[in-house]
């Protein structure tokens, strides 16, 4: 489904990303861990559109994507959320989410958007009533707000940027099973980041560690876990 070669990105004379390459099979979450700083969102900015890689090549069903808008890699299946969420706080719950909606529908349609914030509203548990406030929601509420939006935008491959920072422990666990239910319940496609290793380990079939930009293991979970460079990079995390 998606294939990345070569991934770097320079800003200035900083190498953020550093020659990744990695690739996506349809159905599975991927789970990409690494220290702060290490260039996770950078690759989800990307993957998304947000940033052109410097070099690289990011290929998503077969057509070259690197460089091209964020609105087109909506459109041809990509959704994702931010690391920070930042809603609309004078917008309901549900408008925020139908927004988001009508911006990746590549047909624009009203009711299309509509539908898919209540189907996406539901999906990850918050009030599909129409006026409910954003202000009422807590760290939590407000990591499923944007996956909710990221889902209205009718996604084959989600990037999951950090839905866990923030959450205390039980929370923790009821966002990876989200996560694993939309996978299994949509059949969706996911890519998760997060800088500590955690409940991830328990839902992804397969991980990829980061560190300085560079890809250091990738495999099983049980298997990287006790890889070496991981151990030492994770040691005092
Ligand atoms: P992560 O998500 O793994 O914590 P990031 O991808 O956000 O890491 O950042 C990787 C590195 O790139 C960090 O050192 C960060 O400061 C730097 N960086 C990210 N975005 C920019 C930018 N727009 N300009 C300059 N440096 C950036
Ligand atoms: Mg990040």
């Amino acid at each position: 489904m998606l294939n990345v070669e070569g991934l770097v990105k320079r800003f200035g004379g900083f190498t953020a990303v550093n020659g990744v390459s990695f690739k996506v099979e349809p159905g599975e979450i991927l789970g990409l861990i690494g220290p702060n700083g290490s260039g996770k969102s950078t690759i989800f900015n990307m993957l998304s559109g947000t940033l052109s890689p410097t070099a690289g090549s990011i290929r998503f069903e077969g057509r070259e994507i690197a460089g091209v808008s964020p609105h087109s890699i909506i459109n041809r299946g990509i959704g994702r959320t931010f690391q920070i969420p930042r809603p609309f706080r004078r917008l309901s719950i549900f408008e925020n989410v139908a927004l988001a909606g009508f911006y990746g529908q590549g047909s624009h349609s009203q009711s299309k958007a509509f539908a898919a914030a209540e189907q996406a509203l539901a999906l990850v548990g918050l009030p599909g009533d129409r006026h409910a406030r954003v202000d009422g929601l807590g760290a939590a509420g407000l990591k499923k707000l944007e996956l909710a939006k990221a889902l209205a935008t009718g996604p084959k491959l989600l990037l999951a940027d950090e839905s866990l920072s923030g959450l205390d422990e039980h929370e923790m666990d009821q966002a990876a099973d989200m996560l694993d239910r939309i996978r299994k319940e949509l059949g969706m496609t996911i890519i998760w980041v997060e800088h500590i290793m955690g409940v991830l380990m328990r839902i992804v079939d397969r991980v990829m560690v980061l560190d300085h930009g560079e890809k250091i293991a990738e495999g099983l979970p049980s298997a990287v876990a006790h890889d070496p460079r991981v151990v030492e990079v994770y040691l005092g995390t």
